[in-house]
């Protein structure tokens, strides 16, 4: 059977993954997106359960002391992480899994998990990234601020992801990582049953 594999998608707060994942989502009822657990408020729009496991900072603890977490880290004041059973469980299944979480928790879960697969998107440009930070106007001026500082530093590491995807339109986006998605697939080592001839 076609083994899942674990896709991690990083980049700046505000740069669009989420709508990019969604269409790709939208697309690929196949895939397995991991709905993370976080301890910062939520937003108007967002579900409990659907977009985040909305959690206070002693259960996120408690979780943490349970070993249900596949990684996790603080960003900007919160804590993020990914519950461990659920991407196994679709694993197991043989569907492919995406995270989107930032650069400290990608490296923790590579090192857990050889064969994960690095996504970065980057925004078109700074500014344009600004721009649709305070065009959401979600988060206040300062918080605005930490995220970009944030955002560059994430940057820096985007030479270490296996691969570096522009959200400039967001088809054009979706196209590169279900292309992505693809071409993993077919590498030698995920084939070894058939080239061995077992
Ligand atoms: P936001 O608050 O904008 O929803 O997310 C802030 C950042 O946290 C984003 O870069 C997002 O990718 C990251 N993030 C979301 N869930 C997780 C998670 O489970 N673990 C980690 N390490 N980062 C996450």
């Amino acid at each position: 059977m076609r083994r899942g594999k674990t896709f991690v998608v990083s980049g700046p707060s505000g740069v669009g993954k989420s709508t990019v994942l969604q269409a790709l989502l939208d697309r690929r009822k196949d895939i397995y997106f991991s709905v993370s657990a976080t301890t910062r408020q939520p937003r108007a729009g967002e579900i409990d359960g659907v977009h985040y496991h909305f959690l206070d900072v002693d259960t996120f603890q408690q979780w943490i002391a349970d070993d249900q977490f596949l990684e996790y880290a603080e960003y900007v004041g919160n804590f993020y992480g990914t519950p461990k059973r659920f991407v196994d469980a679709a694993m197991d299944e043989g569907r492919d899994v995406i995270l989107d979480i930032e650069v400290q928790g990608a490296i923790q879960v590579a090192a857990k998990r050889p064969g994960t697969v690095r996504i970065f998107i980057a925004p078109p440009s700074w500014a344009e990234l600004e721009r649709r930070l305070i065009g959401r106007k979600t988060d206040s001026i300062e918080k605005i601020q930490k995220r970009l500082v944030r955002a560059k530093v994430e940057f820096q590491t985007a030479h270490t992801y296996e691969y570096f995807v522009i959200n400039d339109t967001v088809e054009e986006a979706v196209r590169e990582l279900e292309a992505i998605m693809t071409a993993e697939h077919c590498k030698p080592q995920e084939r070894m049953e058939i080239i061995s001839g077992k």
